[in-house]
């Protein structure tokens, strides 16, 4: 029976815990509700950093309609330089919840910049399919080899190529076949945003137009 009434105290101090803890969220929302318009990136990273609310509510009370949006924005261009516990090159590091307190960044002893975690994939790759280190070597040579010609060629040469073409032809895939500024189908281009990327293209450099479209790009001279 002592159990009993104890147990009863514990869940009538949770209920007002409860009760208290709505009220709070709801002043919460409704004082940034009110103060909408001066939300800027300080005080989303504020909430993704400093306090304990759930990623899900900040992001809704911060009108962020997604939690990925909400954690996007927090950790966008806030990396820290920091050393490489490997090899001790400063890297660009994006930290994760519970890194940062004040804007410093926790210190750590396990952080390994991304060169070393590729060369690091790169050996446990060679040991599984057991690839010697010469071999390895040989191969990335060959492949640095390729990429360069491929970024210093004549560009009407680099559009013959193989790469060019799969490249390409992925981008009007993603692009279900339609130009991407007038939704119309038929002839499309494959225009570069940026050449930047030459050999290795993200997505993001590409854009696929029509005929038309791709003109006014180029002052009507009609070029990939
Ligand atoms: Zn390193
Ligand atoms: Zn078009
Ligand atoms: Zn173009």
């Amino acid at each position: 029976m002592e159990i009993k009434e104890s147990l009863r105290a514990i869940e009538s101090t949770i209920q007002r815990a409860k009760k208290e803890l709505a009220i709070g969220e709801q002043e919460l929302r409704d004082y940034l509700q009110e103060h909408k318009k001066e939300i800027d990136i300080d005080i989303i990273r504020f909430y993704y950093w400093d306090t304990s609310l759930k990623t899900s509510i900040a992001s809704d009370v911060l009108g962020l309609k997604k939690a990925a949006s909400f954690i996007g924005k927090a950790r966008k261009g806030y990396g820290f330089e920091y050393p490489c516990c490997k090899c001790g090159n400063k890297f660009k590091y994006y930290p994760k919840l519970g890194e940062v307190e004040n804007n410093i960044l926790l210190i750590k002893d396990d952080r390994i910049c991304y060169k070393c975690v590729s060369e690091q994939q790169q050996r446990e790759y060679n040991a599984k399919w057991g690839i010697s280190s010469q071999e390895s070597e040989e191969r990335q040579r060959v492949y640095e080899q390729r990429l360069n010609a491929l970024k210093y060629m004549p560009y009407p040469e680099y559009l013959k190529t193989e790469h060019w073409k799969e490249v390409s032809q992925r981008a009007r895939k993603r692009a279900n076949f339609k130009c991407q500024l007038c939704n119309s189908s038929g002839l499309l281009h494959v225009h570069h945003r940026t050449y930047e990327n030459r050999g290795q293209e993200n997505n993001s450099d590409l854009i696929v137009l029509c005929e038309k479209c791709h003109a006014k790009f180029h002052d009507k001279k009609v070029v990939e």
